[in-house]
């Protein structure tokens, strides 16, 4: 191990992103220290790092108190339940990774003398009024609503990292993540990429809720960590949305995966959940502005590849 390289701590690290950002970070010569509590992760997201001298896998529960030896150069909170079905089936959980392991890895970042980067999300914006969704909106939530308790807790770690901020004088940053799909995510997470996509590739019906006029803008996993990365050596405080402004329909994704994926899976209209946001699309001026960051994947490229993924996961072959 080098003693040149800087250390970076990853809450989170078996999850979909946790695990993008830490091989990122091991790519930029960080030495990372992942901690996660595998409760919506899972190990296979970094069995491929199993060797690597700058990877260290930590078991834990950042609700509760994290201590670490030695050096820290940067803290990454990602640690949270972050699909609808996930927040709404461990409500107390999604609550104490917002607020409780929020504090907790603050506190870790201040001891350590750490810059900060909070993983935030675009449901702090709720069901919007405004659009597209600027980090000056101050959001539509229902507090007490199903989703609230997710929206609330990030909404409430994002108010503690600015506390953080302004009180301690922590080098903190704030990123309004936007719907990201990709390799690693959990099939049966029920988010709407790996939904549609292992129901058309299992001849079942497209689960659309509502009418599917509802609409998402989704962004490229790679993409979205590149944002991250240079939020995290940038020097700005407050929040910033990232993710890719090309918004569609719930249906039209539906139509996209029928006819990328030539199955003959019918459509099938369910219960729209309550408080589903009826828009969403970010608006990334500020990425573009203070980053020099926009999204390089296109959906069509993403998309065939998050495919190829879960046809191997589910061994399928490509027809
Ligand atoms: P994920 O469920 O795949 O990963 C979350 C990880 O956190 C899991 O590995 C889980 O085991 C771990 N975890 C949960 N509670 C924990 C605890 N108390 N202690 C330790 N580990 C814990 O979800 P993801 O999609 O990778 O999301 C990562 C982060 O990004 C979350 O904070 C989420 O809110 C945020 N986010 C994601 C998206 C998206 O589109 N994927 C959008 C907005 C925000
Ligand atoms: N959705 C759907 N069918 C599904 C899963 C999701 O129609 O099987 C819809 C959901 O109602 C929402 C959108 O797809 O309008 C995106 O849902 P997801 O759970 O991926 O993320 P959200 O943006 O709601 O957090």
């Amino acid at each position: 191990m080098s003693a040149a390289k800087k250390n970076a701590v990853v809450t989170g690290a078996a999850g979909f992103l946790g695990s993008h950002l830490s091989d990122r970070l091991l790519a930029e010569g960080f030495r990372v220290i992942g901690i996660d509590n595998l409760l919506t992760g899972n190990v296979r997201n970094i069995e491929h790092l199993a060797g690597n001298a700058d990877f260290h896998f930590i078991h834990h529960d950042v609700t509760n108190y994290i201590y670490l030896p030695g050096e820290v150069d940067l803290v990454f909170h990602f640690a949270s339940p972050a699909s609808p079905i996930d927040y709404l089936q461990l409500p107390i959980q999604t609550l104490k990774v917002g607020s409780l392991g929020t504090h907790n890895t603050l506190g870790l970042a201040k001891a350590k003398g750490a810059t900060y980067l909070l993983a935030s999300t675009s449901e702090c914006y709720g069901d919007p009024l405004e659009h597209p969704q600027k980090e000056t909106y101050w959001g539509n939530v229902n507090p007490i609503g199903p989703r609230g308790v997710y929206d609330e807790a990030k909404r409430f770690a994002e108010a503690m990292t600015m506390a953080y901020h302004r009180f301690h004088g922590l080098d903190t940053k704030i990123v309004r993540i936007f719907n990201t799909y990709g390799p690693r995510m959990r099939l049966e997470d029920g988010r709407v990429v790996p939904a549609f996509i292992g129901q058309a590739l299992q001849g079942q019906p497209l689960t659309v809720f509502g009418d599917g006029s509802q609409t998402r803008s989704f962004t490229y996993v790679s993409d979205l960590i590149d944002g991250i990365f240079r939020l995290s050596q940038s020097d700005y405080h407050e929040p910033v949305n990232i993710g890719n402004p090309r918004e569609m329909s719930v249906m039209q994704f539906a139509e996209h995966i029928l006819a990328l994926t030539g199955s003959d899976s019918q459509v099938e209209l369910k219960p729209l959940p309550t408080d589903d946001p009826k828009i969403r699309q970010p608006d990334i001026s500020l990425a573009r502005q203070v980053l020099g960051w926009e999204p390089r994947v296109p959906f069509e490229e993403g998309i065939v590849t998050t495919l190829a993924y879960f046809r191997d996961f589910l061994s399928i072959p490509a027809c």
